[in-house]
């Protein structure tokens, strides 16, 4: 896909720090990260978001899930860590490539969404 960001860092044209790739995904630390552990899981094939995604895309996004807490632990994530995935304007997101962000530390992250 032109012009995606996330596309050109799965095929080399621009720089990431990668930490892990298979065939079907990759994951790279975010380049501004609000935690000490913040990394995007992507997959290889470009779907711009969680509301694009049909049943042909179950497998990729049940592999997503679980490399997850894989390379969580990996990254030193022991005791836990959050995952989001922003959607769409409402949900935030800035970069229309699907991505699950991993975000951990030693402490408890702050409450992310306060109720009234
Ligand atoms: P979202 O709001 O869910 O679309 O978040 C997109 C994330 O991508 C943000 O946390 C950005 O910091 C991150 N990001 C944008 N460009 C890059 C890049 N070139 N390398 C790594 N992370 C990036
Ligand atoms: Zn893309």
């Amino acid at each position: 896909m032109d012009n995606c960001i996330f596309c050109k860092i799965l095929h080399n044209e621009i720089p990431a720090q990668k930490i892990y790739e298979d065939e079907d995904a990759i994951a790279f630390n975010d380049i501004n990260p609000a935690a000490p552990v913040h990394f995007l899981i992507i997959p290889r094939i470009h779907i711009p978001s969680l509301i694009e995604c049909e049943k042909t895309h179950q497998q990729i996004l049940g592999k997503m899930l679980l490399l997850a807490p894989e390379i969580a632990k990996e990254q030193g994530c022991t005791d836990g860590f959050r995952t989001i995935i922003n959607t769409g304007r409402v949900g935030g997101q800035e970069v229309f490539h699907l991505h699950i962000h991993i975000i951990g530390s030693k402490d408890r992250l702050p409450t992310m969404i306060h109720k009234n």
